[in-house]
């Protein structure tokens, strides 16, 4: 806001964190340098006019894209995963879950390396990241999600823990081994990292699909993960949460066990799903990162949808 007499304290003090972020991130380029294993398609640099990083904006509106920062009346299309796209940026509600997550469990800052596997949205977005943080994107084939580098999560050609932020939605399902995949990961985020994690969760247990299945780009689909993907991603070594919204909490400890969404999508088997997170330690694995209305505010609803698994690298003896 500006007034007659200038820029009001919060708008000046704004301008102050603007320049420490864009200090900050050109020191951190500065030491890390150009990066060694950027393919041909490798991002273009920081534009110099794109806005760091900043805490997103607070309530006032009744829809807020954590992608974006497009606040507006509604999202585009129906409440689901796939669909609610943002009309600024195209962010469907998964992506503006996964930037949620990331803003409520990473101390962000442009320092940060941060490698995104196959991410969903495009150049704008990437060029976007890029600016924010000390950012690449990976792809196996670099067919359907061309990144800028090219990696096998089963054997990641990367040094061991040079990666702050492992970014990787719905990217696991299409690995044949998890287990080789998940020590990969592992390996390769530094001590304090995180890998946020996000595979499509249609069912309780995890198991192969049970006729050929492939996602819209004609990528093959090996596992459709359940709620034990949380202790293999414990026995590769990580610390492990299962982030969700207030409502599929609430719905796991219901009592009564009753179904709070009797008009499911029918790709997910929310009877299944609701069994399986009251089932043994899940509801103890579940941390609310979004009450009722930030999740609404995001677009992050129905609730049986919207799940995210972060993975910490213990950053010493003691530490969180
Ligand atoms: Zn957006």
């Amino acid at each position: 806001m500006v007034s007659s007499d200038g820029p009001d304290l919060a708008t000046r003090a704004r301008r102050v964190a603007y320049g420490a972020y864009r200090w900050a991130g050109r020191l951190g380029r500065r030491i890390l340098g150009p990066d060694p294993a950027a393919g041909p398609a490798a991002l273009p640099g920081p534009d110099p006019d794109a806005p760091p990083w900043l805490p997103l904006p607070g309530g006032g509106s009744p829809t807020l894209c954590p992608v974006c920062r497009w606040r507006g009346d509604a999202f585009d299309g129906p409440a689901h995963v796939e669909l609610a796209l943002c009309p600024q940026c195209g962010s469907n509600g998964r992506d503006r879950f996964l930037h949620w997550c990331l803003a409520e469990r990473v101390a962000l800052g442009p320092e940060l390396r941060i490698i995104e596997c196959s991410p969903r949205m495009g150049a704008a977005y990437r060029a976007a990241m890029s600016t924010w943080f000390f950012y690449r994107t990976s792809d196996f084939d670099l067919r359907a999600h061309a990144g800028n580098l090219r990696l096998d999560l089963q054997a990641i050609d990367l040094p061991d823990a040079c990666v702050d932020v492992l970014v990787c939605a719905h990217v696991l399902e299409h690995v044949p081994d998890t287990g080789k995949a998940l020590a990969e990961l592992r390996r390769v985020v530094a001590p304090g990292g995180h890998l946020l994690l996000q595979v499509p969760v249609l069912q309780a247990a995890t198991a192969p699909p049970e006729t050929p299945e492939f996602h819209g780009d004609h990528t093959p689909v090996f596992w459709r993960f359940g709620f034990d993907l949380t202790a293999r991603l414990r026995e590769a070594g990580f610390r492990t949460d299962l982030l969700c919204t207030a409502e599929f909490a609430a719905a796991a400890a219901d009592p009564e066990g009753g179904n709070p969404w009797p008009m499911w999508a029918a790709e997910f088997d929310v009877p299944d799903i609701l069994a399986g997170a009251r089932a043994g330690d899940v509801p103890e694995d579940l941390v609310v990162v979004a009450d009722g209305p930030e999740a609404s505010r995001i677009g992050a609803e129905p609730g049986y949808m919207y799940l995210t698994w972060d993975c910490r690298v213990p950053n010493g003896e003691g530490s969180p």
